[in-house]
């Protein structure tokens, strides 16, 4: 037991120090990272309390927040590490919904980053059990023509896990029954974009349905959009970086 305190300590006494180099510098910023979108998830009104959670993909496994901590509290070293076995190093639990980061990051390897939140125009439609169809020309930025709704399942469970990996196939977001939201993204910058488009988008449907059944976008539209918007914002993370190392 003393061992394992002594290691962690030694843990957080290195990913404390900035000038660290090499991976664990990498593992450091990813820390940061997860802790600076989990405040600015919280200041944006994007989620509120100790709800949601966030993780990123990191060597074999992935780096998870801790459960039921208070964003404002927490330092790099609450953040937890997890093997893709559900194994985990850090003095906290991982969030109680680490199986849908950990099946997720499996399933898609395109993703490096999974944010889950409860926003409040994406609740009220998961509450309804109501997809988000092609309203509006950004649904392209989520893979398809509708953003679907996973049934609900009780939080933290393998259940929740399952329908949430399914409602995220050819997508980069979907909407949990009665619960909130995931998005994801080649970048946690890139699921913290998509996580304000599809609260943005949430927040639109449920403005239109106010002045009855809104008329819809075909999918033949919202792939023409596809095809033109790569790149656009934060849409192509990956493609993005790679041109501005190419520039330098
Ligand atoms: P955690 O605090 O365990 O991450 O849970 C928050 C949540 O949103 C559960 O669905
Ligand atoms: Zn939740």
């Amino acid at each position: 037991m003393t061992a394992i305190l002594a290691t962690c300590d030694e843990r957080a006494d290195r990913l404390g120090n900035r000038e660290l180099v090499g991976s664990d510098a990498t593992e450091l910023k990813k820390r940061e990272s997860i802790i600076a979108h989990c405040l600015a998830m919280n200041r944006s009104g994007l989620n509120q309390g100790t709800s949601g959670n966030i993780s990123i993909r990191h060597g074999d496994g992935l780096l998870v927040t801790p459960a039921s901590r208070p964003y404002d509290s927490l330092t790099p070293h609450d953040i937890v590490y997890m093997d893709m076995d559900g194994s985990h190093r850090g003095r906290w639990e991982p969030s109680s919904e680490w199986r849908f980061h950990r099946d997720i990051l499996a399933a898609r390897p395109d993703a490096e980053a999974v944010l889950h939140a409860h926003p409040t125009y994406c609740t009220i439609l998961s509450i309804h059990g109501m997809e988000i169809p092609p309203i509006h020309y950004m649904l392209a930025v989520f893979g398809g023509p509708n953003i679907r709704v996973a049934p609900y399942a009780i939080y933290g469970s393998q259940d929740l896990s399952d329908v949430a990996v399914a409602a995220l196939r050819d997508r980069q977001a979907c909407l949990l029954e009665h619960h909130g939201m995931i998005a994801i993204g080649s970048s946690i910058g890139q699921a913290y974009w998509l996580a304000w488009e599809l609260e943005t988008l949430a927040r639109q449907y449920h403005g239109a349905l106010q002045l009855g059944e809104p008329p819809l976008l075909t999918e033949q539209q919202i792939q023409d959009v596809a095809d033109k918007i790569a790149g656009y914002g934060l849409s192509d993370d990956k493609k993005e970086k790679s041109i501005h190392h190419a520039d330098t």
